[in-house]
């Protein structure tokens, strides 16, 4: 596989990814018709516009949306989608961004949905020189407070669906964009890594936007799918702040190709494929005591389940994060779901796994788990400490 001779030639980890999409991890597997697409295209001049016409078309097709174009990223279409609902059509205004004088620059979200996607939602839409005006608390927001939020300054509001939101006592989207429409506001929805291409529009979405490198399969990219005037104003931030999100023909053809092959994908045989992974690392993990292992439906309703991994580090005599660092420490690395951690719980993400790979992750966790039932001490290192040594290597890059 040539990947494999990349990663020994560079003398990078060959890491196996249980942890789902990550950037980090280098997002997803592109499917093989992306990786075609994207050479096939990579010798040949384009009129890069009419290519985006024909992502336009395929977008439009399997979203319902109007039209649509690709973007550099899902957080690159935030950005552009703020900037369409307060610029328009207007050249000049595009040019003058992030200077918002004489524009409506207010945009709404609920506090609940001012996350971290591996960057801040909030800093995504101030970069365009919007003001970010948030609504409700963080676990709260009620009708009261979108109502009260609207003003003659609103240009948006921003929705974000993810199971990095907070997942009770928010606005659901249907009532937000009643709410919105109500007053004219339009809503951009964030479903970068949501399944369901067609949902969101249906449920009173305008501009909805998704990563091409996550479900998809697709290269870097982002996808924008909404009304044409709406797409048009956001395509047209490419001449302004855009400019340095820019996508070149292999990612725009690439993230069609993505698209088109999502529609013929079999995704009961991937649901039938993952699910036994999921029983034959539950199956490891029932030889262990102080480890249970259930499967758990995803947060937001994708058609995707993953395994909890619960350890009681009495009984294991290790806890969470030591076994999911000694895990990414081990040969070959793997890299396990765990932003939970300081619950005593891990995930093992099945949707990004080579043939093969599920029999390694399997292995490797009896290792590690057999090494630590023989220690005689309870393998227990610092929470703060392992969040701060995180930091620290990053501040080092690139030594
Ligand atoms: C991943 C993610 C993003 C960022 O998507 P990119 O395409 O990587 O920029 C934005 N929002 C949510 C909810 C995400 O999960």
């Amino acid at each position: 596989m040539t990947n494999v001779n990349i990663r020994n030639m560079l003398g990078l980890r060959e890491v196996v990814n249980v942890s789902g999409t990550m950037t980090g991890l280098g997002a997803s597997i592109a499917v093989p018709e992306v990786a075609e697409a994207m050479s096939g295209i990579l010798p040949q001049f384009v009129e890069i516009n009419d290519l985006q016409r024909k992502a336009s078309a395929v977008i439009a097709r399997l979203t319902g949306a109007e039209a649509g174009f690709v973007t550099a990223s899902c957080s690159a279409g935030i950005t552009l989608a703020v900037a369409g609902c307060m610029t328009q059509d207007n050249l000049a205004a595009i040019e003058r961004l992030p200077d918002t004088t004489g524009l409506k620059n207010e945009i709404i979200v609920q506090m609940g949905h001012v996350v971290s996607y591996g960057a801040p939602v909030d800093q995504a839409i101030r970069i365009t020189g919007a003001k970010p005006v948030l609504i409700g608390q963080a676990t709260s927001a009620f009708e009261h407070h979108l109502e009260g939020a609207i003003n003659e300054r609103t240009a948006a509001a921003v929705y974000v669906v993810s199971h990095h939101v907070v997942n009770y006592g928010l606005l659901e989207l249907t009532r937000f964009a009643e709410i919105c429409h109500a007053r004219n506001v339009p809503v951009i929805v964030d479903a970068a890594s949501e399944y369901d291409l067609r949902g969101f529009l249906e449920a009173g979405a305008d501009v909805v936007l998704y990563s091409g490198h996550k479900f998809l399969g697709g290269p870097t990219s982002g996808i924008v799918a909404g009304p044409k005037e709406m797409v048009r104003n956001t395509f047209l931030q490419n001449a302004g702040i855009g400019r340095g999100m820019k996508v070149g023909k292999e990612s725009i053809y690439g993230a069609m190709a993505a698209l088109e092959a999502w529609e013929r994908r079999d995704h009961a045989a991937i649901r039938a494929r993952e699910k036994s992974y999921l029983d034959l690392w539950r199956e490891a993990l029932g030889a262990y005591g102080g480890v249970s292992a259930v499967i758990e439906a995803d947060p937001t309703h994708n058609p995707l389940d993953r395994l909890r991994v619960t350890i009681d580090p009495t009984v294991a005599h290790i806890t969470a994060w030591d076994l999911v660092d000694a895990l990414a420490r081990g040969n070959p690395p793997v890299i396990a779901r765990d932003h939970e951690v300081e619950h005593h719980y891990f995930y093992l993400d099945p949707c990004n796994l080579h043939p093969g790979q599920e029999e390694v992750v399997a292995k490797r966790l009896g290792e590690e788990l057999d090494k630590a039932r023989a220690s005689n001490e309870i393998i227990a290192t610092s929470l703060s400490d392992r969040n701060r040594r995180r930091f620290d290597t990053l501040r080092r890059w690139p030594d």
